[in-house]
C-alpha cells in the first residue's frame, strides 16, 4: 500500500501581508509536486488572502475550530465558516492548544468529530511531553489522545495523524527517524487493534517536531513517516525542500 505523501506547514501565530505574500511567492514558484499533499496553515486573518493568491497545487487549513457551527462563543471560528471560506482542511488538537490553552482531550475529540461532520478534512496531533517521555509514559499518552476519537468511531479518511512530540516543537531538537518510526508503527498497530487493518494501513501518519530541509530526508526515509507537519522551517523557501523530501 502507499500512502501519498503528506507535507503541512503550520504558521502559528506569525506573519504579516509583507511576509505572507513572500511565502506564497516560494510556494507559487515551486509549483507544486504531484505526488506529495501540500496544506499551509496561516493564521485566520489570512485564510482567504492566501486561499486567493496561491496558484501552486497547495490547499489552506484553518489552525483551529470549535464543535458547534455558530453561536456566542466569541473568538472562535466553525468548521461551517472555515467551508464557507472554500477550504478543507483544519488542524486540531495541536499541542499548543492542548498545553497553552488547555484543551482536553473530550474537547478535542468533540471538535474532531464535529469538523469531520461538517465536511472537513482533519490533521489531528498528539504528542508526548517531556516528563512524560523521560517517565516511559510515550505509549501512554500517545494512545490515551488517540483513544479519544477512536470512542467516536469517526470517518478515519478524512484524518490524518500528527505524532509531535512536544519536547521536539520549535525546540530545535528533532526525533531521531528510529525515535519517530518507533512510534509512529506503534500507533499503526493501536489502530489494527482499536480501529481495522484497513484504516492502520491507509491512514497517514505524519511527524512533527523541528523538522528541517537538513533532516527531512533521513526522517521520510522511514516506512511509517508518511510526511511533515512543520512549524518554523515552513515559514522559509527551505520549506519547499521539506515538499520535496521523498524525491
Ligand atoms: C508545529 O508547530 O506543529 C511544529 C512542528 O513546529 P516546529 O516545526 O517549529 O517544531
Amino acid at each position: 500500500m502507499t500512502r501519498k505523501f503528506f507535507v503541512g506547514g503550520n504558521w502559528k501565530m506569525n506573519g504579516d501581508k509583507a511576509s505572507v505574500d513572500g511565502i506564497v511567492a516560494f510556494l507559487n514558484q515551486s509549483g507544486g509536486n504531484d505526488s506529495v499533499d501540500v496544506v499551509v496553515a496561516p493564521p485566520a486573518p489570512y485564510l482567504t488572502y492566501v486561499k486567493e493568491h496561491l496558484k501552486a497545487p497547495v490547499e489552506v487549513a484553518a489552525q483551529n475550530c470549535y464543535k458547534v457551527p455558530k453561536g456566542a462563543f466569541t473568538g472562535e471560528i466553525s468548521p461551517a465558516m472555515i467551508k464557507d471560506l472554500g477550504l478543507k482542511w483544519v488542524i486540531l488538537g495541536h499541542s499548543e492548544r492542548r498545553h497553552v490553552f488547555g484543551e482536553s482531550d473530550a474537547l478535542i475529540s468533540e471538535k474532531t468529530v464535529h469538523a469531520i461532520e461538517s465536511g472537513l478534512e482533519v490533521i489531528f496531533c498528539i504528542g508526548e511531553k517531556l516528563e512524560e517521555r523521560e517517565a516511559g509514559h510515550t505509549k501512554d499518552v500517545n494512545f490515551r489522545q488517540l483513544q479519544a476519537i477512536v470512542e467516536k468511531n469517526v470517518d478515519w479518511s478524512h484524518v490524518v495523524i500528527a505524532y509531535e512530540p512536544v519536547w521536539a516543537i520549535g525546540t530545535g531538537k528533532t526525533a531521531s527517524p528510529e525515535q519517530a518510526q518507533e512510534v509512529h508503527a506503534w500507533i499503526r498497530e493501536f489502530l489494527k487493534e482499536k480501529v481495522s487493518s484497513d484504516v492502520a494501513e491507509k491512514v497517514r501518519i505524519i511527524y512533527g517536531g523541528s523538522v528541517t530541509a537538513e533532516n527531512c530526508a533521513e526522517l521520510g526515509k522511514k516506512p511509517d513517516i508518511d510526511g511533515f507537519l512543520v512549524g518554523g522551517a515552513s515559514l522559509k523557501p527551505d520549506f519547499v525542500k521539506i515538499i520535496n523530501a521523498r524525491n
